[in-house]
């Protein structure tokens, strides 16, 4: 999909919150600093369309955008900070978990992994609770820029054995910096939405 004009819709907390549409929602999820914002602006085009606000440890607002009426984008709050508390823990277990299984029309959610690191036991987690609501999934591998191709392939069979993805669990490696891979990857989004 080429977007021509995305927009911020709002940030929610709780589903009374959540944007009233029908429009098929796409939700990207992963850790602070796996390069959430920087792939969603990359996948519309925009500098700052989405912006990680990770610094004060754990964004708690899913973020949700329009793209030009078709598609919505919907930004998951980060996790994995080491300075959160339990407290915050279990509010963005719920802010997230909640979301997965209650909204008809999320129709996809891709997870976020840094292609450098192994998964933690958050994206463990994460990617259970994805199983669990029986979504349409795929793995995500950030900043591919950074590794030769040949070692971020390496990395893809690494990272799919250390979280026994089946075989019809597709992992896109990516760069939002050299836009590796964000074509594949829409057409992935492209085609899983208009089945
Ligand atoms: P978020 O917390 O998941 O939203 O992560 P950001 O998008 O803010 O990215 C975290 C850091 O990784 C920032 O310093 C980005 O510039 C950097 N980053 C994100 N994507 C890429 C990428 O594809 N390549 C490289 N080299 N750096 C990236």
């Amino acid at each position: 999909m080429l977007v021509k004009n995305p927009k911020f819709v709002i940030s929610a907390v709780k589903p009374e919150q959540y944007p009233v549409s029908d429009l098929l929602e796409v939700a990207f999820a992963g850790r602070s600093n796996a390069g959430k914002s920087s792939l969603i602006n990359a996948l519309v085009n925009r500098k700052r369309l989405a912006y990680s606000g990770s610094t004060q440890g754990m964004t708690r607002q899913i973020n949700f955008y329009d793209l030009d009426g078709e598609l919505m984008f919907v930004d998951l709050p980060g996790y994995g900070y080491a300075a959160v508390s339990k407290d915050q823990k279990a509010l963005w277990g719920k802010v997230v978990e909640g979301y997965l299984n209650v909204r008809p029309q999320l129709y996809m959610v891709l997870l976020l992994l840094d292609v450098r690191r192994d998964p933690s036991a958050d994206d463990l987690l994460m990617y259970r609770w994805i199983r669990e609501a029986e979504l349409e999934h795929a793995i995500v591998l950030t900043k591919c820029d950074k590794l030769s191709r040949m070692k971020c392939r390496e990395r893809a069979g690494e990272i799919r054995r250390a979280m026994s993805l089946p075989p019809e669990v597709n992992i896109f490696p990516v760069s939002s910096t050299d836009r590796t891979g964000l074509e594949a990857l829409w057409e992935a989004i492209d085609t899983a939405v208009s089945d």
